[in-house]
């Protein structure tokens, strides 16, 4: 289980950066933006799955993590429950202990008396018989009368019997006492045993307790490092966005500008008419060949001005060997016009003229015989012939 997430983990890491490193050359290889967009919502769901994974990835182990924490609670308690039981099995210890140590003491306190009663008798015994006046015999001899003989020998042996009682009394007593006792420490030995057998359940308990949470800790470092993996796809997704938002507002603008701007096209050199040279197949006098002639020649005094055909964007203000100064003006829907040898340019790339603002003057500058505007039309890149777009 835990393994197959760190498989899917890494696949997607490892897609991630192949996305990454491989989207950036296909977007130089096939620069068309609808391309580029496609490419970008592709990789868009590809990081759509990889959240999506990762959420349920995510959510089977919040789900493992308070599994396992209601388990460690459950432990906690039994545990709290077993110092419960050790603090009363810890009481009654104490109790027993303190029960035998007076049994103890009343035992000792005893054989004391009782070692005293039988000195004293011991005592008594010889003293009757060996103390003269008193000894036992003395006692009996003694007597004046058999009826007084009997009195005293009734008297002493009564003492006597006593005395016997007595011992034998405390040595019952001391039975019993010694016998409570032994009772008493059979139930201590018990209650330690049951509390030894408590502590081990707690360690048992603490063992698996600390377990748990060792899972815990685990689960909890793999969400971590799954939330991660989130915000960075999500990061990286929101990236992708909005480079596509852009891609889409560039296209917007481009396309604005890419409608026809409408309307026929205006005669780019007011006043002067004649067209001295045709679109077409000519020889062509300063090159001294058949050449396709691109355009029409408009012949008109140096420094005439020239206009725009119609309105649009100058996408080309510049000069070189064959058209001399020249501007190139897209006015949408694919169409451009070109206005060559000019004496001088007076717009430049990237502004946006109206139908019939000045671009530049007549000249001869290029291939050019004499002052003339070579003026061409393009539709979507080939050529036509002009006199056909004009109203
Ligand atoms: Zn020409």
């Amino acid at each position: 289980m835990k393994k197959k997430w760190i498989a899917v983990v890494a696949a997607i890491v490892v897609a991630a950066f192949l996305i990454m490193a491989v989207v950036p050359m296909a977007t130089n290889m096939y620069a068309s933006a609808a391309n580029d967009i496609s490419s970008k919502k592709n990789q868009l769901s590809s990081l759509a799955s990889q959240k999506s994974k990762i959420q349920s990835e995510l959510s089977a182990i919040k789900n493992d993590k308070s599994k396992e924490m209601a388990y460690k609670d459950m432990l906690e308690q039994e545990i709290s429950l077993t110092e419960q039981e050790i603090k009363t099995l810890n009481g009654l210890i104490a109790d027993y202990e303190g029960q035998i140590a007076e049994k103890q003491a009343e035992i000792d306190e005893l054989q004391i008396k009782l070692e005293n009663q039988i000195a004293q008798f011991k005592t008594r015994v010889r003293v009757m018989y060996e103390d003269g006046e008193s000894s036992y015999l003395e006692v009996l001899l003694e007597s004046t009368s058999y009826f007084a003989f009997l009195t005293r020998m009734e008297f002493v042996t009564s003492i006597m019997e006593r005395d016997n009682r007595l011992i034998d009394e405390m040595k019952a007593t001391s039975a019993q006492l010694k016998a409570a006792k032994a009772e008493l420490e059979a139930s201590l030995a018990e209650t330690e045993s049951a509390r030894a057998e408590v502590l081990e359940k707690q360690r048992e308990l603490e063992e698996k307790s600390a377990e748990s949470q060792a899972i815990i800790d685990k689960l909890a470092n793999d969400e971590a490092y799954l939330k991660e993996q989130y915000s960075i796809a999500e990061k990286e997704a929101n990236q992708v966005q909005a480079e596509i938002d852009r891609i889409l507002a560039e296209q917007k603008k481009t396309q604005a500008v890419k409608e026809y701007v409408g309307g026929v096209f205006g005669w780019p050199l007011p006043g002067h008419t004649t067209v001295s040279s045709g679109f077409g197949m000519r020889f062509h006098p300063t090159l001294k060949v058949y050449k396709l002639h691109t355009g029409i020649d408009i012949p008109a005094p140096k420094g005439t001005k020239i206009v725009a055909a119609n309105a649009g964007t100058v996408i080309t203000s510049t000069k070189n060997g064959a058209y001399g100064n020249y501007v190139v003006i897209d006015h949408g829907g694919g169409r451009t016009t070109l206005y060559a040898h000019m004496s001088s340019r007076s717009v430049s790339t990237g502004q946006t003229v109206t139908k019939g603002q000045q671009v530049g003057a007549v000249g001869a500058t290029g291939y050019a015989t004499g002052n003339h505007l070579h003026f061409e039309i393009r539709i979507n890149g080939s050529l036509v012939n002009p006199m056909n777009y004009f109203s």
